[in-house]
Parts: structure tokens; C-alpha cells; sequence
């Protein structure tokens, strides 16, 4: 009886993002650099003018609810409108990495079944590599400039402000439920073929309202927020859903992540908040190093890094000039945040080396996830920073299952998902990773797969083993490298075997350095120990040795 009169079922659309952000912040900017450095702007009541449009275009475009609706884009606005509006229409936005090698993408593409594409101009190239090879129904560009018809590569494609010139402003969006899929993003970071996640709606609006909670990125109305982080990278870790629900200024920068338009666009457009990979913060420290004082960085409160482990040193680098490192830890199955290393009130009073200490861990689980630690035995390992085990994670922003029933034995019986990550947990619940269970190299933020390197080294004539590794990288965080076993009566040949890879991989796959071995060390399985090669030659590279 009781029930009927509470209203805590209405749903957690994102349709309630967009039509909040409109009614309340109409006159808050989005700002976009272009390619060439020219700022676009425009305020969130145009944004969801045309995102409304653009849903009314999916559906002329025969988009159906469930279709996937696959982008092909950088960081900017339009890739924000089709982050609403693919939702609001039913269907599901499927973000594509552009970093990827034409056949992963073919592979992507085919599996989600993707029905329609938008491709930045800039990116038809490598949608050249792959249309072939895909059934997608229609091809949308979206172009900068006008609009150059049967240019290359755009034959049989709309252009995207054509499509939504003559569509209506408002939109009236199907039933939707919140627990049907908004998103869906594909990771490499297990071992095998890449793996689709759906995002549903409830899941993308309970991170959005989560990661304006103050302990966890305190995203607010006053915040100004640039994702460095790609759209295509696990929704650009929720940063741009959040900052509309907040009702915050936006700044996209485009494709150009090079410290120096970074710095730039941080002072120019008073950016408060910032998110990305180490990598790319490293130059931009580096830049900061240099030209101290350059750059009026005085609005920002928080450079969001994670994606692979903050250095202390990158988090101290900044602490010199003034700018607070927030060292957050996720993955692409939990939408993805799931761990923010925030000083604690149990901390108490530290000293300035354990405050850096604590920081630069992987942190405590934000407010919508729970952790645990569990040993090969199945035993729940103690908090007390010691002890160590794979982490494994539940709550209601992580997946259940892989897109098609893929990698079922990542996830427990009991609704436990198995990150993969080896980790310590200690008395105040952070998180230390300490290692990776799964063979997979992150380089500068991105999945290599160390198996489909070995793979294809092990057919080269002159190798009769090859074990490839995650090597410590000063700049790339990790660099593949490739213990080799050379056939009988051969030897060790880097360039051969680079050329023998080259037209297989993309460049920032190949190994940075072989060693050749007389046997690569196995475990009691009999698999390839990678601990044991990362101890003997996972330094190399930082210590100069390749
Ligand atoms: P992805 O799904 O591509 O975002 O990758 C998730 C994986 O990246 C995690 O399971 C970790 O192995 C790694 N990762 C993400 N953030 C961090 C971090 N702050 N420190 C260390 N590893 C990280």
C-alpha cells in the first residue's frame, strides 16, 4: 500500500541530464578546439537543441531502441550530442578507439553489430581500413569545414549538419528504461579478442551523480572540466555526463593532447578540473618545469590521473607548482571508476613522505563500489597492507557480464567481478596494485596484447620461443618487450623481427627492445612466468639498458 505512494522508482535516465543541464544552466559554455586551434563555442541550451535534433535524425536515419550507434570521434561537442542523444532515442553510443589497428576495429565493429557510424573527417582514413570488411548501414561525417561532398573517402556518406539541419528541436524521447543500455565501450585489457561493456542508463547517472560527491571528484556548477582523457576511453571516465549533471563549464581539446595546447586551453578557458593518463601529464610537467609562471594556472583545484599508476614523483612535480594530483584508479567493466586515493580522516596527522605514500596508492573504493582482496585459494585476504591477492569488485556501476556472453569466468558466482589486478589492501581500505594477473601490456594509457605479439613472433622462422612483457617506461608508463628463444642455429636478430611484426601491428605495439634467452622461465603450470622476466629485465628500459 505504502509502495504505490513513493516515487523512488522514476527511472535514472540520462534524458534528466540533458533537460536539467538545458533548464537550469542554459547560458554555461562547451568549448571545443578545432583542428588548427580555433576554439568552437556554444552554451547547453544549443547543445541540447541540437542534441534533440540529432536524436530526431538517429531515428530518420533508422536507428531502432538497442541499436548500436558507433563514433568514430575525438573530444569535442558533437561527440558529446551523440552521447545524449544515441541514449535519449533508445539506442546505445558505442564509442570507437581510434587508436586501434583496423582489425580490432573490423572485429569491434562486427560484434556489436554496430547499424550507423560518425566519423570525424580527420578519422576516415582509418575508417577506409575497415568499412570493407564491416556491414555498418549509414556513414554520417562530421567536418569542420564546409562540407565537401564525394571528397575522399565520403562517397555514399551524410554529413552531420546537413542531417540535423531540418530535424525539430525538441524530441520526445520512447519509453526508457534505466536499465537498458546507453553505452557500450570495448577493452583489450583482458587477454583474447577485445570484450564489449554495456553502460545502462542507471549505471552512467548514479557515476555522473557520484562523481560530484565532494570525497569522491567533487564535480560541481562552478567547475570548469576538460577531459584529456579520449570519449572513446570508458565514457572519458564519466567526466562529461557528470559535468552536465552538475550543470559545469566543458572544454574539449580536441585531438591535439600536446602539453602546450593543454597548458594553454587550462589557462585560457580557467579549466578547474582535469583528467588523464600519466603519460600525457608527464609532458605537460615537463612544459611546467621549463617555463614556470607561463601559464595563469591559479583556477585549477584537481588534475584527475589513473588509467595506469601515478609516479609520486608526477604527483610531487605538481605539488611544487601549486596544482593538487588526484590519483584515481578504474576500469572500462566499471564505467569506470572505482577507487579515488583522497586523504582520509583515519590517516590522521602524516608526514609529508607518507602523505605522498598514500596518495600515489590507487585509494579507497568510491561510495558505489565494494572491494575485496581474494587469494588463489578463494580466501579473503586481511586488511593490512601486506597481504596480497587479486581485487575483486562489486556494486552498481560494475558489469555483470561481457557484451555476447564473453570472458564468463571474470566474474564470480556470487556477482564479484575479477579485475585482474593484484593488489594489497591496507587498514584504512586502499588499495596498492603490486602487479598484473592477466598478460597484458598499458602503454600511455592503451591495451597491447602481449599474446598476439608472441604469437606472431613464434611464427618467424629464426624463433623458437618469444615471451613478451610490460617493461617500466618513464614516458609510456609500460613498453613491450620480447624475451626470445632463437630457433636451432640461429640467432637474435631485433631488426628482422621488427620487420617481421611491422606489417602486422601498429608502431606503438612493437617491442622497444628483445633479449634472447636460452629458455623463458615457466611457472608451476607450465606458462610463460612474466614475474620472473619482469624481475630479471622489467628495469631495462627506465635504466637506460635497451
Ligand atoms: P581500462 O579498462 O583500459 O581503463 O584499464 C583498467 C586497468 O588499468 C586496471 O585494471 C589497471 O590494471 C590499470 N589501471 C587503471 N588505473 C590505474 C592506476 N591508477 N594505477 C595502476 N593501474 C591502473
Amino acid at each position: 500500500m505504502l509502495q504505490s505512494l513513493m516515487s523512488d522508482d522514476h527511472p535514472l535516465t540520462l534524458d534528466w541530464i540533458l533537460d536539467r543541464a538545458a533548464a537550469q544552466f542554459p547560458r554555461t559554455e562547451l568549448v571545443s578546439r578545432l583542428p588548427g586551434g580555433a576554439l568552437h563555442r556554444y552554451r547547453y541550451a544549443d547543445f541540447a537543441r541540437r542534441t534533440r535534433r540529432l536524436a530526431n535524425a538517429l531515428g530518420a536515419l533508422g536507428v531502432r531502441p538497442g541499436d548500436r550507434v558507433a563514433s568514430l570521434c575525438w573530444n569535442e561537442h558533437r561527440h558529446l550530442e551523440l552521447y545524449f542523444a544515441a541514449p535519449l532515442a533508445g539506442a546505445v553510443i558505442h564509442t570507437l578507439n581510434a587508436r586501434l589497428h583496423p582489425d580490432e576495429l573490423a572485429y569491434i565493429v562486427g560484434d556489436a553489430e554496430d547499424r550507423v557510424l560518425f566519423v570525424h573527417r580527420s578519422l576516415l582514413g582509418a575508417w577506409e581500413a575497415v568499412r570493407g570488411r564491416v556491414s555498418v548501414g549509414r556513414v554520417v561525417v562530421i567536418a569542420d569545414e564546409p562540407p565537401a561532398p564525394g571528397g575522399p573517402g565520403e562517397d555514399g556518406c551524410e554529413e552531420y549538419e546537413a542531417l540535423i539541419a531540418g530535424q525539430p528541436d525538441t524530441f520526445e524521447p520512447p519509453p526508457l528504461d534505466e536499465r537498458q543500455a546507453a553505452g557500450m565501450c570495448y577493452t583489450s585489457g583482458t587477454t583474447g579478442r577485445p570484450k564489449g561493456v554495456l553502460y545502462s542508463h542507471r549505471s552512467t547517472f548514479l557515476m555522473a551523480m557520484m562523481s560530484c560527491m565532494a570525497d569522491a571528484v567533487g564535480v560541481s556548477e562552478r567547475d570548469c572540466v576538460l577531459p584529456v582523457v579520449p570519449m572513446y576511453h570508458a565514457n572519458a571516465w564519466g567526466l562529461p555526463y557528470a559535468a552536465a549533471l552538475a550543470g559545469a563549464k566543458q572544454v574539449f581539446p580536441g585531438r591535439d593532447l600536446g602539453a602546450e595546447a593543454l597548458l594553454g586551453l587550462f589557462a585560457s578557458e580557467g579549466v578547474t578540473l582535469t583528467g588523464g593518463v600519466p603519460t600525457v601529464f608527464m609532458d605537460v610537467l615537463r612544459l611546467l618545469d621549463g617555463r614556470p609562471g607561463a601559464w595563469d594556472l591559479s583556477a585549477m583545484r584537481s588534475l584527475l590521473i589513473g588509467g595506469s599508476a601515478a609516479p609520486p614523483a608526477l604527483i610531487e612535480g605538481f605539488g611544487r607548482h601549486g596544482l593538487h594530483v588526484t590519483h584515481a584508479w578504474g576500469m572500462t567493466e566499471m564505467n569506470p571508476l572505482g577507487s579515488v586515493a583522497n586523504l582520509k580522516r583515519s590517516h590522521g596527522a602524516l608526514g609529508e613522505a607518507d602523505r605522498l605514500a598514500a596518495r600515489a596508492r590507487q585509494g579507497h573504493p568510491v561510495p558505489i563500489c565494494e572491494f575485496r582482496c581474494t587469494g588463489e585459494d578463494g580466501a579473503i585476504r586481511p586488511w593490512d597492507g601486506e597481504s596480497q591477492g587479486e581485487l575483486q569488485v562489486r556494486g552498481p556501476s560494475v558489469a555483470r557480464a561481457y557484451h555476447g556472453g564473453a570472458g564468463a569466468d571474470d566474474f564470480t558466482a556470487d556477482g564479484w567481478f575479477r579485475t585482474g589486478d593484484i593488489v594489497a589492501i591496507d587498514e584504512h581500505g586502499s588499495i596498492l596494485i603490486a602487479d598484473r594477473a592477466r598478460d597484458v601490456v598499458k602503454s600511455g594509457g592503451e591495451w597491447i596484447s602481449s599474446v598476439a605479439l608472441e604469437n606472431a613472433l613464434m611464427a618467424h622462422p629464426a624463433v623458437a620461443e618469444a615471451a613478451v612483457f610490460a617493461a617500466e617506461d618513464e614516458r609510456w608508463g609500460e613498453r613491450p618487450l620480447a624475451a626470445v628463444v632463437p630457433a636451432p642455429g640461429a640467432s637474435l636478430d631485433p631488426a628482422a623481427l621488427r620487420a617481421h611484426l611491422e606489417p602486422q601491428f601498429l608502431r606503438w605495439w612493437l617491442p622497444a627492445a628483445y633479449v634472447e634467452v636460452d629458455e623463458v622461465p615457466r611457472t608451476s603450470t607450465g606458462k610463460f612466468d612474466k614475474a620472473a622476466l619482469r624481475a630479471r629485465y622489467g628495469r631495462m628500459l627506465a635504466d637506460g639498458g635497451a
